[in-house]
């Protein structure tokens, strides 16, 4: 079977589970959503959403958020893990956003990952869920299912990114990302399938063509 047909076999199966996959992250406007993504790493969406809802309350702009104590924004994000730097992180790019985009979340990938805390997933992520840009967000799930399915070499996930942007169209990227975060979390938990029986759906369909 070719990349292509794997490809058209694994958007159709998605399509199929998950038609129409909503944004896990609560938030009220792009700055929000940024910050909710921020704290989202290595947490779970749920705990994300808890926390969020506490820290937004406090601070829904990043004019409040870089107003707020260091300590507070500390305190209220500390269930999320990684606290230290990531009330750091949040409170330094809220800053930068008012003084040096005018108080916007700014919409280009430079500016974006310029921002602490902002890597190129985290960009693609605004610029695919939030303006609507073609991007290909690459997480560890993503990159694991790319590799069993024989979409890319999983080298890395640049490689990852890259490979799954020739295979599937740019208007399905949006919702082809998260369709494997859901699939990839329902289904496929860091093991090794060793026996076709144990295979999931999607392998046991790939494996038979
Ligand atoms: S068969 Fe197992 S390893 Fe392959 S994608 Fe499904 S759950 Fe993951």
């Amino acid at each position: 079977m070719t990349k292509a047909q794997k490809a058209e076999i694994v958007a159709a199966e998605l399509e199929r589970l998950y038609p129409s996959p909503r944004i896990p992250l609560d938030s009220v406007n792009t700055f929000t959503f940024l910050t909710a993504v921020v704290l989202s790493a290595q947490c779970t969406d749920r705990r994300v959403n808890e926390v969020g809802e506490k820290l937004f309350a406090l601070a829904d702009t990043p004019e409040k958020m870089a107003a707020l104590p260091l300590a507070k924004i500390r305190a209220v994000i500390r269930p999320c893990g990684l606290y230290e730097t990531k009330s750091k992180n949040i409170k330094a790019l809220s800053k930068i956003i008012c003084e040096r985009f005018g108080g916007e979340v700014p919409r280009t990938f430079e500016e974006l990952e310029s921002l602490p805390g902002v890597g190129h997933k985290t960009a693609s992520v605004l610029m695919s869920q939030a303006f609507g840009v073609p991007a290909f967000p690459v997480d560890t799930h993503i990159h694991r299912l790319a590799a069993r399915w024989g979409l890319s070499s999983g080298k890395n996930v640049e490689t990852t990114e890259r490979d799954l942007k020739k295979i599937f169209p740019k208007d399905k990227w949006a919702n082809l990302h998260l369709q494997l975060i859901y699939y990839g979390r329902e289904y496929c938990k860091a093991h090794t399938c060793k026996t076709p029986e144990t295979f999931c759906p999607m392998c046991k369909k790939l494996r038979r063509k």
